[in-house]
């Protein structure tokens, strides 16, 4: 392909690090091609196989290009745009009048940008509901509530930059940034590493990161393969040896006695907590030799700058924030908080699920993490808007989804698969299936959209412009090339529209996302001293708060953003997942994502460079668990649990530990979701994906062989 077009500079659309790339447009619509962006201020030019391919699926054959109205006899039919919004809005005025605006859902997206979630969450209040979420729910929003509850606020600490630069000791619990931020991990963290830092990975599976930090020096490499779902019990683990080392040796420093007195609340509820936890019994229940932890303690302890990097091995769990609080506490004892290289880091998943966030996609906050019940915040709020918002908070995703056709009669998805995302996913289906109106807005025919009323086809990220925010709170700008499909929209435009259609004010009439950020930007402490010019193509980290600032690569200089200024501490013990093995299911399931593959598989399976290397799911198997279920290596295996079962090859390694099998969840045919727990965190109702009793049947058909089953 060659063309005279200019490339245009924007953003990978796959993962949480913000990668630089450029669209090269060439004659035709749909002829775009990837090039690199040398000099991207995050990744430099570099790219993982996900960046490199992102270009694939801009003009593939399963574009959504029209819109599509379910008929009387259930089929689909191509409709005008003008047919479609007039469902939409007699659907949601039906509802509303019927049931009351609490009996609708809206699923915003952190595959879109910041401006069209903020527009989304925007016509759910106004349509006069709180229940809007997105996908956090599922990846870090007990990452999330620990996080702004004991220190201020719900993301990264540090920037990968700073940790590049400064970082002694990188402590990765539940995270794979070698797979799942693979330049975060090449560029920064490996680069640390190489350059003298150590690295102590906490995880029940060993994946790319283990190796690639196997660098030459392993005394810098440790990997505490523990028993999944005992993350408290080793962290306290980590605690009481750095407290009992501290009491003996108190010239070590291994607690930051200073650094607790003036900066942070809670020390004591801590020591009770653990003044009569039993190291070596815990030790047994985390599957691993005592002395090993003891020595990650040290380590951590002795590190000048030790910086601790979260995943959703930490977060999804029905202990979600408590996990996260452990970790907290451990940097909040050591003073690792407040300055370069250190901190509390969460890994977030996708492009912009930061900026999801940020602008107010959440039930139970406005943008800028303003409580909803926060009379003060949300009047401000209001005043901008011009209209009241409810002061309760509202339904989470999963939420909505078990409510479906009970309290919740109708439900609009932009750009969420929820069919493939949530928890037990069959029962997700059947729930969606008694819904009285969906409307789904996508690029490609998902398998939620299959149960929707009216689907809306939305152009891709290639092709439209806006701003997203990477995982350690840079907001960057995106550009797109223009409509590959006539008849497509951004999904700005189609917001908008049903705003403006539905309650005929000038509160929804946008039409370009700078005029979007430019009210974002009003209602949004944290972006208030950012414009499209000043974010430029370097962008800018938030907290951002008058113009000229230059945003701040690490938090908490001075004192945290909580009320009383001060950092939380607060001990908490060991709960076990919701479900252990037992006679019928002896097996835990845990589940993970992988490098050439993303999420739900909307956009990665469709990608031939991505499938590949990997076309359909597949399961780690023990070779202990291998022999005694007389499992060959690619044989085809069913997995089960209380929810479902599906059929996929099994691979016998010892990747994974005896007695823990391992799968993930992007393939529809035998996704992980359909067998995966629904129990909740209490409080930031995060699934607990990480832990499910499960079994294996080693006599199936030939004929069920890949094709996955329910
Ligand atoms: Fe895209 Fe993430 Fe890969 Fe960067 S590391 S190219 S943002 S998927």
């Amino acid at each position: 392909m060659s063309s005279d077009k200019e490339p245009v500079k924007t953003i990978c659309p796959y993962c949480g690090v913000g990668c630089g790339i450029q669209v090269q447009p060439g004659d035709e619509p749909g002829d775009v091609q990837f090039m690199p962006w040398g000099d991207a201020p995050v990744n430099e030019g570099r790219i993982c196989i996900k960046g490199g391919a992102a270009t694939e699926v801009v003009d593939h054959e399963d574009r959504l290009t029209d819109p599509l109205l379910r008929d009387d006899d259930g089929e689909f039919r191509e409709a005008t745009w003008d047919e479609a919004y007039e469902y939409i809005i007699d659907e949601l005025e039906r509802i509303r009048d019927e049931y009351g605006p609490d009996a609708m859902g809206f699923f915003a997206s952190s595959k879109v940008m910041n401006e069209e979630n903020y527009l989304l969450q925007k016509l759910a209040r106004r349509y006069g509901t709180n229940n809007v979420d997105n996908c956090t729910r599922m990846c870090h929003a007990s990452t999330v509530w620990a996080l702004r509850t004991s220190l201020g606020a719900g993301a990264m600490t540090n920037s990968m930059r700073d940790l590049r630069e400064e970082c002694d000791l990188f402590w990765i619990q539940g995270a794979n940034p070698g797979e799942q931020h693979p330049i975060a991990n090449s560029q920064y963290f490996r680069q640390a590493v190489l350059d003298g830092a150590t690295v102590i990975q906490v995880d029940p599976h060993a994946n790319k990161t283990t190796r690639s930090f196997q660098i030459d020096d392993t005394e810098r490499h440790q990997h505490l393969q523990l028993n999944p779902g005992t993350d408290i019990p080793l962290l306290n683990i980590v605690l009481k040896t750095i407290l009992e080392h501290h009491e003996e040796n108190p010239e070590d420093g291994w607690v930051d006695e200073e650094f607790i007195a003036e900066r942070t609340e809670g020390f004591d509820h801590l020591k009770e907590t653990l003044a009569d936890f039993d190291k070596e019994a815990a030790a047994e229940e985390c599957g691993l030799p005592l002395e090993e932890i003891e020595l990650a303690a040290e380590k951590y302890a002795t590190a000048d700058n030790a910086a601790i990097f979260t995943g959703m091995g930490m977060s999804q769990h029905a202990c979600g924030v408590d996990n996260v609080q452990n970790e907290i506490n451990l940097a909040l004892i050591t003073g690792n908080l407040g300055r370069a290289g250190t901190g509390v880091n969460p890994l977030r998943g996708q492009n912009n699920v930061q900026g999801t966030c940020d602008v107010g996609a959440m039930p139970n906050v406005l943008p800028g993490y303003q409580l909803v019940d926060d009379d003060e915040a949300r009047e401000s709020v209001e005043d901008v808007w011009g209209f009241s918002v409810p002061d309760e908070p509202g339904l989470t995703n999963v939420e909505i989804s078990y409510e479906a056709g009970d309290s919740v009669k109708g439900l609009y998805v932009m750009g969420e698969n929820p069919v493939m995302s949530e928890p037990d996913a069959n029962s997700v289906a059947d729930r969606l299936a008694d819904l009285e109106f969906m409307v789904v807005q996508d690029i490609f025919m998902t398998e939620t959209a299959e149960f929707a009323d009216v689907i809306l086809p939305a152009t891709t990220w290639a092709e439209r412009g806006g701003t997203v925010t990477n995982t350690d709170r840079r907001v960057q700008r995106m550009r797109g090339v223009g409509n590959v499909h006539e008849n497509t929209k951004h999904d700005l435009e189609i917001v908008s529209e049903v705003g403006k259609r539905l309650f005929e004010e000038k509160v929804f009439d946008f039409d370009d996302p700078e005029v979007v950020f430019e009210e974002l930007r009003q209602v949004c402490p944290s972006y208030h001293g950012m414009t499209y010019d000043l974010l430029g193509e370097e962008g800018l980290h938030w907290p951002c708060y008058e113009l000229g600032d230059e945003g701040d690569p690490f938090l908490y200089e001075e004192e945290f953003d909580t009320e009383s200024g001060l950092g939380h501490i607060e001990g908490v013990e060991h709960t076990p997942p919701a479900e252990t093995p037992d006679d019928e299911y002896p097996l835990i399931l845990t589940t993970a994502r992988l490098e050439e593959h993303y999420n739900t598989g909307t956009m990665s399976t469709r990608s031939p460079t991505l499938n590949r290397q990997t076309p359909e799911n597949f399961v780690d198997v023990h070779p202990e668990d291998a022999e005694r279920y007389g499992i060959e290596d690619g044989e085809y295996v069913r997995l089960k649990s209380r929810r479902g079962e599906i059929t996929l090859e099994a691979h016998v390694t010892d990747d994974t530990k005896e007695g823990v099998v391992w799968t993930t969840p992007h393939f529809a045919a035998a996704s992980a979701n359909r067998l995966t727990n629904h129990v909740l965190d209490e409080r930031a109702k995060i699934p607990e994906y990480k832990a499910a009793a499960a079994e294996i049947d080693v006599d199936i058909e030939p004929a069920d062989r890949a094709a996955g089953d329910d």
